[in-house]
């Protein structure tokens, strides 16, 4: 028997209200998600990924009950958004992509204000728990404005733990974040997720989805184009790259009908793109021999993400 997923979303869909007097294509307002469906599996990492603009933040929001669907339905941990929101809400916590704190709370004072929404009583409330799990109990009683970037983000991660939900989300947790910091809130993610919270996270950043999620659905103008285990999207590029030193000068790049792409790096190097399902390195070499080229030196790059990704969107970003 296979367990609920933590989060089922089907043929999800959102028309953003145009602004008054738009005209045209305009005048029906913008179609931020058009019929997206994936299920979320629990205990998994799962990565939302789309470039600025493909309505992740929109699908976190309606999950959030901050947006309104326009159609589709959504389900948080057993319970439908729209017939049992309480319990769906309290299924979930969501750290937003926008940072808003008061600043005149101290980090102590945010987590037992947000205890108190929730109706957890003193005794149940997990406030110094939650600081030095995301390493901010030197903080305690610092006003939440002198707080670094880094530092409201983690304790925006424990008020979103407040009420300990199994869902985690989080809405572009590293977004103009440095690298420090990232690694810092990858580590936090991880070690969320080993205590058994599911965790969800929209990021642009290909590098992030695969080094920390398990799932990945890709979403480019509000629509799903893909949702696989990380491995099989990064198997999904089935572009190589064997780079080659070459003992001799070259004048103009070798070509081969077997080849997709040829390109000189430098006086004697040389890039080779094929097919892995077509080609190996060593036929890659052997064409090149048989060119009466001799080869010095070779690497060769693996598929990522990024390549994927590219290949899907057909863009850059
Ligand atoms: P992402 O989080 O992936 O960057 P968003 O969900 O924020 O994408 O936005 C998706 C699309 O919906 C964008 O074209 C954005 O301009 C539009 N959009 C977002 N919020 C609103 C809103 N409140 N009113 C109108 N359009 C919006
Ligand atoms: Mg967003």
């Amino acid at each position: 028997m296979s367990t609920p997923p933590a989060i089922r979303i089907e043929n999800l869909a959102k028309r953003y209200a145009a602004p008054k007097g738009a005209k045209g294509e305009d005048a029906e307002g913008k179609l931020a998600l058009n019929g997206v469906s994936f299920d979320v599996p629990e205990g998994s990492i799962f990565g939302l990924l789309g470039p600025n603009g493909a309505g992740k933040s929109t699908l976190i929001n309606i999950l959030a009950g901050i947006v309104n669907k326009t159609s589709g339905s959504a389900n948080i941990w057993g319970f439908d958004i729209d017939e049992q929101r309480r319990n769906a809400s309290r299924s979930i916590g969501i750290v937003p992509q926008e940072i808003v704190f008061d600043p005149f709370f101290t980090p102590y004072e945010v987590l037992e204000n947000q205890g108190g929404f929730y109706g957890i009583s003193g005794k149940d409330r997990r406030s110094e728990e939650l600081l030095a799990a995301v390493r901010l109990a030197d903080k305690r009683n610092a006003y939440a404005r002198t707080l670094s970037g880094g530092m409201k983000r983690r304790l925006l991660v424990a008020k979103a733990m407040v009420h300990s939900p199994p869902i985690l989300v989080l809405d572009e947790p590293t977004a103009g974040v440095d690298v420090e910091l990232r690694r810092q809130l990858w580590e936090l993610v991880k070690e969320m997720n080993q205590e058994g919270v599911t965790v969800v996270l929209t990021t642009h950043y290909l590098e992030e989805a695969e080094e920390l999620c398990d799932e990945i659905a890709i979403i480019n103008h509000g629509e799903l184009i893909a949702h696989k285990p990380t491995r099989e999207l990064v198997d999904m590029a089935r572009e190589k790259i064997v780079a080659v030193t070459l003992a001799e000068d070259l004048g103009q790049a070798p070509a081969h009908e077997a080849f997709s792409k040829v390109e000189l790096a430098g006086e004697r190097g040389l890039e080779v793109t094929y097919n892995k399902d077509q080609l190996n390195a060593g036929q890659v070499l052997a064409i090149l021999q048989e060119q009466g080229l001799t080869v010095e030196d070779v690497t060769t790059r693996e598929a990522d993400l990024e390549d994927v990704f590219v290949q899907l969107t057909g863009s850059g970003s």
